[in-house]
């Protein structure tokens, strides 16, 4: 039978209609059209795609369970490689990883299997059809810690409870979920599926406890007092980077952390909010990754005029998931490619210091650049083009240019090593140089993706089971 060359379109709402609402934009697949798209897997014998999956979900296998509409079958070949595949479904780049492995796009040149697609299928019908399946497991005595209740952290978490460990995650705010529920919006990441995630944890036995900052409300050290045998360190990258530009202190500039935690997690854009933001306006989103993306299609959502996206590079060397980007491009954000701020402008009123406009952002001043050799990332690096500055009339800037690992329990944790960006040095197995403290995902890594933090948790979870065992 002849394979359809298009991977099936993933109904979405129009664009119209969600540029004005918070609700989720990818609707997922149907169950007729997931029987089609997994039909056209051609379950080859070396596996590609699994090699291109951080995790190695062994998808031919659960695709295969799929074309017989075994949609619990698919999904407990899955979770037993990834412990948040609803939410890897949603926004993993399947485009650079397992699907740009697949056989039907190297050797026939046609699209490749919607893996993402049909792995966000598998895991929502688990979770609307298998509700509180977890088994709780055999305690075998031993306490571990996990600080921080992102991706890598609840991996880890879930990953030692399974095997019977005495859990307790330390969260520092007042939900857990990490960058997953106070990054990525509602409209890609719908919150119910994450507390989802995280019920099952708990079903599991595992507690978490939120509003406790390691290294301020506790130590790591006091977490050994307390009778933890090992710590696993999971706190992201949660630091904001700057320009150091002029401007950048100005009222209406935000980091995009604290841009999408007060829409995400503060629901700001409520009609009644307690925490404000900016709402309306012309709007100015700085960098090109998915944080970027997010930012914009929020501020858009919030009721901004218009609002654009200024990016250094090419259209070609935007970071952020293709699918984002074209969601983003549909729903009219203005993209600004080759150009970079040099200045952020604010309103000052010389003969009245009480003006109530001063020191808000007026404007947004950029240079065009063009694209010379490769760097050390091995992306053409962006060189000013003299004399090409320009000014964008804006009321606010979000600058999404990147983050670094908060540099808390380094400082408050003796012996424990950073390398010169924050970054937590580990081995291998995820081991600190602090005996029995392991870290892994962005902390260790900085900025990088969820399934590389849940594979970091899964090999540090690993790593504490073969070493408490063989300590006792
Ligand atoms: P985090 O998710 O950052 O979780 C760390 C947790 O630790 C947080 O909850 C934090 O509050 C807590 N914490 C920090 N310090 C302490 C402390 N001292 N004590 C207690 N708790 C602490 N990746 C993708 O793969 N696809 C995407 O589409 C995508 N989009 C993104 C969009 C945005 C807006 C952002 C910001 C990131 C995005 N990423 C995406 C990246 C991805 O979300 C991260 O790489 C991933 O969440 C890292 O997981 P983590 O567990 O290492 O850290
Ligand atoms: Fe199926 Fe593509 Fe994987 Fe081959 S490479 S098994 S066609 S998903």
């Amino acid at each position: 039978m002849a394979v359809n060359p298009k991977k099936h379109e993933m109904p979405a709402q129009k664009a119209e209609v969600r540029a004005h609402n918070f609700e989720e934009v990818a609707l997922g697949y149907s169950p007729e059209i997931a029987l089609e798209e997994a039909a056209r897997c051609l379950n080859c014998k070396n596996s590609p795609c699994v090699e291109g999956c951080p995790v190695n979900i062994r998808i031919p296998d659960f695709i295969a369970r799929m074309k017989e509409g075994d949609w619990e079958g698919a999904y407990q070949i899955i979770s037993r490689s990834s412990s948040l595949p609803a939410v890897c479904g949603r926004v993993c780049p399947q485009e650079t990883q397992c699907e740009s492995h697949c056989t039907l796009l190297t050797r026939a040149k046609m699209d490749p299997v919607g893996i993402g697609r049909l792995e966000r299928f598998a895991a929502d019908w688990h979770n609307d059809h298998a509700e509180g399946s977890a088994v709780k497991p055999e305690p075998n005595g031993h306490r571990v810690a996990v600080v921080g209740a992102g991706p890598s952290g609840l991996t880890c978490a879930g990953d030692l409870a399974k095997k019977g460990y005495k859990v307790t995650v330390y969260e520092a705010l007042h939900t857990a979920g990490g960058v997953l529920v106070y990054g990525i919006p509602e409209f890609r990441l719908p919150k119910r599926i994450v507390a989802r995630e995280v019920d099952t944890l708990k079903e599991l036995g595992v507690d978490v406890e939120t509003n406790v900052i390691i290294g301020k409300t506790l130590t790591i050290d006091e977490l050994f007092e307390a009778g933890f045998e090992a710590v696993f360190i999971g706190t992201g990258a949660g630091l904001p980077n700057f320009m150091n530009i002029p401007g950048e202190a100005l009222k209406g500039v935000y980091s995009a952390n604290e841009f999408l935690t007060r829409s995400n997690l503060m629901k700001a854009y409520r009609e009644d909010p307690v925490t404000p933001i900016m709402k309306g306006g012309y709007v100015a989103v700085v960098g090109g990754g998915n944080v970027a993306m997010d930012a914009a299609r929020t501020a858009l959502r919030l009721g901004a005029e218009k609002v654009y996206i200024i990016y250094r590079r090419s259209m070609e060397e935007l970071p952020a998931r293709r699918e984002e980007v074209e969601h983003a491009e549909e729903e009219g954000i203005e993209f600004h490619l080759l150009c970079n701020p040099t200045e952020i402008l604010g309103f000052e009123n010389p003969e009245n210091p009480r003006d109530p406009r001063n020191g808000f952002v007026t404007g947004i001043r950029c240079v065009r650049m063009e694209l010379g050799e490769p760097d050390a990332s091995g992306r053409r690096r962006p060189v000013v083009i003299p004399g090409s500055e320009f000014e964008l009339h804006v009321d606010t800037v979000v600058m999404a240019i990147g983050t670094s690992p908060n540099p808390l329990i380094k400082n408050t944790t003796e012996g424990l090593e950073v390398n010169r960006r924050g970054g937590i040095i580990v081995t291998e197995e995820g081991l600190t140089s602090r005996a029995n403290v392991y870290a892994g995902g962005d902390a260790v890594t900085g900025a990088a993706t969820v399934i590389s933090a849940m594979g970091a948790g899964k090999v540090a979870a690993k790593a504490i089971d073969e070493q408490l065992r063989r300590q006792s």
